[in-house]
């Protein structure tokens, strides 16, 4: 009997569970029936000679409502199922393991409770006031006791130790060898399935009926809404605009749309995407500010101030009708089925940011789509882009430090959680903002930091990535328990990470993201890649502003990532400047097609994937995945994602198997289950054998026939 073999209910096993059983305790009659039969129950018949299991089919019908799914422990397929490549398990194996489970400790501590104090009934009271603590982080507590901080987290100190640690083990030559080694094996067991069960794959992806490519939901998960419409779109606005409004005063001058245009010497007949001169080119590559020049038509600050910025003297009237025109696209299903996930920013320069751009959001602008900037196929995102440098330097503010900056970006929402009544349009803005991203040049000089308080950042250097990643993780956490007990929307953590600079980058948003943007960079890193494939972290990925940015697109891992069952889906970045056709989202996946070699079932998976990384709410997420989705992937409803049960069951599978070999490994079992499970390959290649030969009655003479 093969324990590996043995699946709770078609989920991936609990590694612990399976332990535990190997330790002494029996199998229960369950696991002993659903092994040794068929689907139907029928027990393999044995006619004397050899013993005859009856196979699973491929597929399986759907219950009847109300019912389990049938075949869900059993189904099988042949399977390419790899435990172990080859050899023995090592004391250096053991040693990577070990690292393994500690690294994941370290994001546990991090993403779970544990690390974390919270005393949510105390939060849930009307006398709860905050501070901002020395130590940079919030502080929260009850007015009748001021000495007691009501939801800690771990300090800059803590976490300083624990990335130490991460970067440490991940580093480790054993670790490297052992993942690499897992991710080897990973890749090839997809080729075999693709081999053996692609034909079934496309098979059952045809037979499920009622959806299909078009018609099932995929989500830009990481879009910056000033770069959202197609520079097609923006250049098809801005005409219509000149023509229909060009004696608005667009400025805080009071200088008219056609006085800007006039005095700049451009006229109707310069409004191409060519002169508009926004689509990326050979100058951005490698090249971050260049890129970020790009976002202003004609190189004019004035234009983008005027289209695509919210506080301007318009009150950003123009940018909230282009993103209208936008969330129209998604909302109607206009080519085929889609939201997004766009971000806004907030810079932290002053404190009125945030009141500004929640008026912007709340505003009815009216026109062709009244109401506020918001959408049924939109959530939104905050991004942060890392300015300190850019802050320190601005006149006036040679004395700040980077606790100011801190305080600009979250103290409007921490009094508009508290009290909402006073800031009405941030307390309604939050609802609809799901996550907060960081963004800049990670390949920027940043300085070495070790555990400094915000208030002693005071020179213009710009601090470690991870420094800066952890006070706002860590003050997001504080506010995240304040909402929490008061029963409002929280927000995930989402930061762009690992698209140049430092790999180890990803090493800090390991312990603190629920996803990441791009991640391209974890293929320089093994450790961190398998860390990313065990604990399933997103990856959402532009290939086609990595070919215009940082990696050209034969080059670009997301194939690789993709095969080897990391958690990665397609989103755009900035279709502004990197997509030629009116939808950019298909073009992603269109282009992507084609460079990775995808199969309509891989894009089917990406698309499922985009929704699970999606900050949408749980009811959301029901009507596009299935009612059970959380329990895993194969429990999503196939006829909703279009993924069919085969290629679920063997990602689940096969994430299953990592699991379990880690474990057994790191508990030093790995020696004895693999003797175990070569005795069983033994008698199986045995009865493999048999069969051939006594489906025969003459085995005519053959070369080398003694050696099966
Ligand atoms: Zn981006």
């Amino acid at each position: 009997m093969n324990n590996a073999m043995l699946f709770s209910d078609g989920g991936p096993p609990d590694p612990i569970a399976y332990l535990r059983r190997l330790s002494g305790d029996e199998q229960s009659e369950e696991d002993y029936r659903r092994s040794d039969t068929g689907d139907d129950g029928s027990v393999g018949e044995d006619d004397g000679r050899h013993r005859h299991r009856v196979q699973d089919p491929p597929a399986r019908e759907r219950p009847a409502e109300g019912e389990a799914w049938p075949y869900r422990a059993t189904l099988s397929f042949t399977r390419s199922l790899i435990f172990y490549g080859a050899g023995a398990v090592t004391h250096e194996h053991e040693r990577a393991c070990n690292a393994i489970q500690e690294c994941r400790k370290l994001r546990q501590k991090y993403q779970g409770k544990v690390g974390t104090f919270r005393n949510s009934s105390a939060l849930q009271q009307p006398d709860i006031a905050f501070r901002f603590g020395s130590e940079g982080v919030v502080e929260l507590f009850s007015e009748t006791n001021v000495e007691t901080n009501l939801s800690k987290v771990p300090t800059i100190k803590e976490f300083r130790d624990d990335h130490y640690r991460l970067v440490e083990l991940v580093n480790n030559g054993a670790m490297r060898s052992f993942c690499f080694q897992r991710l080897q094996l990973l890749s090839s067991a997809f080729r075999t399935h693709i081999t053996i069960n692609g034909p079934v794959e496309a098979q059952e992806q045809s037979n499920l009926l009622g959806t299909d490519f078009y018609r099932t939901l995929k989500i830009d998960n990481h879009i910056h809404a000033a770069a959202a419409p197609t520079a097609k779109q923006f250049v098809t606005f801005v005409s219509d605009k000149l023509e229909n409004e060009g004696d608005t005063v667009v400025s805080s001058d009071g200088k008219t749309l056609k006085e800007i245009f006039g005095n700049a010497g451009i006229d109707r007949d310069h409004l191409t995407i060519d002169a508009f001169n926004v689509l990326a080119d050979y100058s951005v590559y490698q090249r971050f500010d260049n890129f970020n020049a790009k976002y202003s038509p004609f190189r004019m600050a004035d234009l983008r101030r005027i289209f695509l910025k919210t506080n301007n003297a318009m009150g950003g009237r123009y940018f909230a009708e282009l993103m209208k025109q936008v969330f129209n696209r998604h909302e109607e299903s206009k080519g085929h089925s889609s939201a997004a996930e766009m971000r806004l920013s907030i810079y932290g320069m002053e404190r009125n940011e945030w009141k500004d751009l929640a008026a912007w959001m709340t505003t009815d602008w009216g026109g062709a789509f009244p109401g506020p900037v918001v959408s049924s196929h939109n959530r939104w995102l905050i991004q942060i882009p890392r300015l300190w440098r850019i802050f320190r330097s601005k006149p006036g503010n040679e004395n700040t430090s980077f606790q100011d900056m801190l305080e600009n970006i979250f103290a409007p929402l921490f009094e508009a959680t508290l009290y909402p009544e006073e800031h009405p349009e941030i307390a309604e803005a939050l609802k609809h903002i799901v996550g907060f991203d960081s963004v800049d040049d990670e390949g920027s000089l940043e300085d070495p930091c070790s555990c400094e308080r915000p208030v002693e950042w005071n020179t213009t250097r710009t601090p470690a990535y991870w420094w800066q990643l952890y006070f706002l993780w860590a003050n997001m956490q504080v506010l995240n328990s304040l909402r929490e007990a008061r029963g409002l929307n929280t927000f995930s953590f989402r930061p762009h990470a690992g698209e140049t600079g430092d790999p180890m980058h990803l090493a800090s948003t390991y312990m603190l993201c629920e996803s990441i943007n791009h991640g391209i960079n974890l293929d320089m890193q093994v450790s961190l890649q398998y860390l990313y494939y065990l604990d399933q972290i997103g990856l959402s990925i532009s290939p086609l502003s990595n070919n215009f940015l940082f990696r050209k697109l034969a080059s670009n891992p997301f194939g690789k990532f993709f095969r080897r069952g990391l958690n990665v889906t397609l989103s755009t970045d900035d279709p502004l400047l990197f997509h030629m056709s009116d939808d950019a989202l298909l073009e992603e996946y269109s282009v992507a097609r084609a460079t990775f070699d995808l199969s309509m079932t891989d894009m089917m998976e990406i698309a499922r994937n985009s929704v699970l990384q999606s900050g949408f709410e749980e009811e959301f997420k029901e009507k596009y995945l299935g009612k059970d989705f959380r329990k895993g992937a194969t429990f999503c409803d196939e006829h909703i994602t279009h993924v069919p049960l085969i290629r679920a069951k063997f990602r689940a599978e096969h994430l299953a198997i990592e699991h379990m070999l880690c474990h057994l490994i790191a508990a030093g079992k790995g020696s004895a289950v693999l003797e175990e499970m070569k005795v069983q390959f033994g008698l199986a290649r045995d009865a493999h054998r048999n069969v051939l030969f006594e489906s025969l009655d003459e085995v005519p003479s053959f070369p080398e026939q003694n050696q099966l």
